[in-house]
Order: C-alpha cells, then structure tokens, then sequence
C-alpha cells in the first residue's frame, strides 16, 4: 500500500508517517529528512540545497523527484510507502505517478491532515523552542507555510479528481490522529 500523507508543515505528518513504519513496517520517504541529513553531511547537493533550506522556501522538483526515485529502487519490495512531503508541486505529483507506473505500483490513498494555522504557529513555535529546528523560527515558517499555500495546497484538487483523498482531523492528540489514520487505511 502506497500512501501520501498531505498537510501544511507542522501538521504532524512526520509523526503519524514514524508511527505506520512502527506499526506496520512502512517505508517512510521524507524528502525533508533527506536534504537535512544531505545538508549535514556536506556533500555537493548538501552544498547546494543549504540555504533554501533555511529561508524556507522549496527545493527545485528535479532534486527531489530525483531522490525519490532513488530511494523507490533502494527500497524495492517494501510492503509500502508513506511519502512524507513529497510531492509539494504539480510537476513533483505527475513525477510521482509516472515514478510509480514504471514500477507497476499505483497511490491507494492521500491522506490530508487538517489542521487550524493559529494552532500550527503555535505548535510550532513550541517545537521551536524545544528542538531548535532552525526552519521553524517564526520568519522562516511562514515561508514555509507560504509556499504550502501556493505550490501544495492545490494538489489537493489533482488527488481529489483521482478519488484518493481522505481527510483526517489533525488536531487531536497523537493517538487520536493515528487511531484515525489506520481507520482510514483499513477501510475497504
Ligand atoms: P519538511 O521537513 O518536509 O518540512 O521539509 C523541510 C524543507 O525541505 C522545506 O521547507 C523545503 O525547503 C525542502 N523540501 C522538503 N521536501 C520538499 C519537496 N518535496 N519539494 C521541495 N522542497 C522540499
């Protein structure tokens, strides 16, 4: 089972993504988690993808349809994927259908978590100054959440044409997300 877990940063994606590699040996494909680490360990595309990382706006399509792309072969097999920030864009979308159809893999669902932004400034405002995470400093995150609303928020229409998407109310607590999520996902 393929799935996108869609939403607007903070949204908890990451989280809900971690819980169904736990509970149901997933893999997770964040391509957020990878231009981090890219970026830590310095290698050319490290280099390259540093500072839009940190004035938070969005990565070029190529670079991340090209990391995609290498974890689906890497990971070749996996009883399923959870894209996790990816795709962000139109062209990002059409990369991963094309992605997947050369694999004969299809996306079974998109799950949309929604959230209320007074809350998620909030929210992550508070992961700020717990982890430090320098993109969530209260400049960076809303151009992050700026380029959610003009380049993502739109792919919501593509999927709902497809009939993929199922909304979940991300405000609840963690559990309460999750126990969300896998009735989403075990519904016939
Ligand atoms: P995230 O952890 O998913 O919020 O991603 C952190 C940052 O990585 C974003 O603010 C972008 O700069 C970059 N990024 C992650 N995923 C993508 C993507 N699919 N397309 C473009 N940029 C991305």
């Amino acid at each position: 089972m393929n799935i996108i877990i869609f939403g607007p940063p903070g949204a908890g994606k990451g989280t809900q993504a971690q819980k169904l590699v736990s509970d149901r040996g997933f893999v997770q494909l964040s391509t957020g988690d990878m231009l981090r680490a890219a970026k830590a360990s310095g290698s050319e595309l490290g280099k390259k993808v540093a500072s839009i990382l940190e004035s938070g706006a969005l990565v070029s399509d190529d670079i991340v349809i090209a990391l995609i792309d290498e974890q689906l072969t890497k990971h070749k097999g996996a009883a399923g994927f959870i894209f996790d920030g990816f795709p962000r864009t139109l062209p990002q979308a059409q990369a991963l259908d094309a992605l997947l159809a050369a694999r004969d893999m299809t996306l079974d669902r998109v799950i949309r978590l929604v959230v209320d932004q007074d809350a998620l400034l909030e929210r992550i405002g508070k992961r700020f100054e717990e982890q430090g995470r320098a993109d969530d400093n209260p400049e960076t995150f809303k151009v992050r959440l700026e380029a959610y609303h003009q380049q993502t928020a739109p792919l919501v229409a593509f999927y709902d044409d497809k009939g993929l998407v199922c909304e979940v109310n991300g405000m609840q607590d963690i559990d309460a997300v999750g126990a969300a999520v896998a009735g989403v996902l075990d519904f016939e």
